[in-house]
């Protein structure tokens, strides 16, 4: 019998890109682009141009957040953006974790975990980035690095709330480089976290789960990356900011 075809989850990220003009002028043009897709398209803009955004894709299936938050409801944090205030922009989900985020803001998965348990619950969907350096990698501790961020991440999040969140695996030095992951070790570490999943939260939590692979996603390698049994969606960055590209992307894979 055939597998029903997976509904797969495209996210753009676009990073410290795009003002509101440029953001809603994306959007207007991304729309049509898409439309007969399948896809469940999300877009992470910058803060200042959630508002905006979502009133743009209203009519639309796109699915808008931010790409980062603190963990306290509010308080004496300058700079920084709290779950309610991203909801009030009208934000759905938020990027926590991702590389940058580690790598230029120190953050740790300490703290990272902390951002998961406040956006459960106040009611913004996480998407938890994990990932493995490229020194990492060569010394053999890939799955190391992944079991370590996976339980710390999640520390203490309760079973009943997993599905509520997805997960992007996104080799740290696959980001931005132009070198994808090859669609084998790609597969073999969404494998290896779905696995992860399931011995720690069960079967079920295991097969519902979203696992989206980030890296180097072009329109010319979107597809087969895909077709991966474990792969349900891709995280993608530089080819989110200009509407051929990320249209192309979506409508290649759905
Ligand atoms: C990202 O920022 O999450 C990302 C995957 O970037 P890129 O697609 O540019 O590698």
């Amino acid at each position: 019998m055939d597998q029903p075809q997976k509904q797969p989850v495209i996210i753009g990220n676009w990073k410290m890109y795009k003002t509101i003009e440029e953001a809603v002028s994306f959007v207007n043009k991304l729309a049509p682009e898409i439309k007969e897709s399948k896809a469940a398209v999300y877009l992470a803009v910058p803060y200042t141009a959630i508002k905006s955004v979502v009133e743009a894709v209203k009519g639309t299936s796109i699915v808008v957040g931010g790409q980062n938050m603190n963990d306290a409801t509010q308080g004496a944090f300058t700079g920084e953006i709290a779950v309610r205030m991203l909801l009030d922009l009208g934000a759905h989900f938020v990027l926590l974790g991702h590389s940058e985020r580690r790598r230029f803001f120190h953050e740790d998965d300490a703290f990272i975990n902390r951002k998961v348990d406040r956006a459960l619950t106040d009611g913004l969907q996480p998407i938890l980035c994990v990932g493995e350096t490229a020194e990492e990698r060569d010394q053999g501790k890939t799955e190391e690095v992944l079991t370590r961020q996976l339980k710390e991440c999640l520390n203490n999040i309760d079973p009943s709330r997993i599905d509520s969140l997805m997960i992007a695996y996104e080799p740290v030095w696959a980001i931005g480089t132009g070198k994808i992951a090859t669609t084998e070790q790609a597969q073999a570490m969404h494998q290896f976290c779905r696995h992860w999943i399931q011995e720690t939260y069960g079967p079920q939590a295991s097969a519902q789960l979203k696992i989206l692979y980030g890296g180097s996603v072009t329109p010319e390698n979107a597809a087969e990356m895909l077709k991966q049994a474990d792969i349900d969606g891709l995280l993608v960055g530089g080819a989110s900011l200009s509407v051929e590209s990320f249209s192309q992307i979506i409508t290649s894979t759905s």
